[in-house]
């Protein structure tokens, strides 16, 4: 590279990035290129604003361009990045787990409502994943504690390592099984899931980063996307202590389907909450309390 030649700043590496990607048809260029940007660059969002004519050594233009390469055959920014925030924290995902979505964050927000932050109770996270849920929820009530299963030891281990990552791992057991297989009844305060919901025959349809790099056994719910909750209803009632809160996840035209499970297997105050796109995304409720 000659002297004169023009050196590539931040602000350049941003918008020849998002330019790029914009091409190749990528849904959300600037956000897309400006995260890789900071990950390749070792920059902060902040620098991109502050220091934008800060040049990006060789070495950091090679790895955007390999990062904007990967982006452009539609791999998730997830799985190139390595990394997901997800409420407050920030979580390690690889193709071996969901990459955890804004949506669901509607669960944290709903189970964390109330509870006294320094209340201890018991959450149990069916289908753990990466950890997002769970840990999002332990992060924010120093006195929980919870248990997340997985029928993945892949899923488990990525989970395990955000638990360490977040200082977390001595409030947390992570167990393989399938759903609630081998716990004990009236065990838990509160039971979280985002299970497979995706009907088989949609797969095909979803976007690329999904279809071609998400685990299908985070997202296959059956032939019309209900298997999972018609076997969790009951098993979640079943766990859950007397009182005791249930939180999941559905697809967004389930409601009407996913409700009645719960009711039939005994919960009370069955409702759904919307996302912030306004949209129905999660069935909650409780098991009936003692005294009433
Ligand atoms: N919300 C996810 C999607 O649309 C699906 C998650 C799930 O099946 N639990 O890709």
């Amino acid at each position: 590279m000659s002297d004169e030649q023009e050196a590539l700043t931040l602000v350049k590496a941003w918008t020849a990035g998002r330019a790029r990607l914009k091409a190749a048809g990528i849904d959300q260029p600037a956000i897309d290129a400006r995260l890789m940007l900071e990950a390749a660059a070792d920059a902060t969002r902040t620098d991109i604003v502050t220091d934008p004519y800060r040049v990006i050594t060789p070495e950091q233009a090679a790895t955007l361009d390999s990062y904007l390469a990967r982006r452009e055959r539609r791999e998730p920014v997830s799985h190139i990045l390595g990394r997901k925030g997800f409420w407050k924290i920030m979580l390690n995902v690889t193709p071996d787990v969901l990459t955890p979505r804004p949506d669901t964050e509607t669960i944290v927000e709903a189970a964390l409502r109330d509870w006294p932050e320094h209340e201890p109770r018991t959450v149990l996270d069916l289908g753990v994943g990466s950890g997002a849920i769970i840990l999002a929820i332990l992060a924010e009530r120093p006195a929980a504690k919870g248990l997340g299963v997985d029928i993945s030891e892949e899923a488990l281990a990525v989970a395990r390592e955000n638990a360490a990552n977040l200082d977390l791992d001595g409030r947390i057991a992570l167990l393989r099984g399938d759903w609630t297989g081998g716990l004990a009844e009236e065990s838990f305060d509160l039971v979280v899931s985002n299970p497979p919901y995706i009907p088989s025959q949609d797969i095909e349809t979803l976007e690329p980063e999904v279809r071609d790099h998400e685990p299908r056994l985070a997202l296959d719910g059956g032939a019309d996307g209900l298997d999972h909750y018609r076997v969790l209803a009951p098993e979640i009632l079943r766990v859950l202590k007397p009182g005791g809160r249930f939180l999941v996840e559905i697809g967004h035209d389930q409601s009407l389907q996913v409700e009645p499970l719960f009711r039939d297997a005994g919960g009370v105050e069955v409702s759904t909450l919307k996302d912030l796109s306004d949209r129905h995304r999660v069935v909650w409720g409780r098991k009936k309390p003692l005294e009433t």
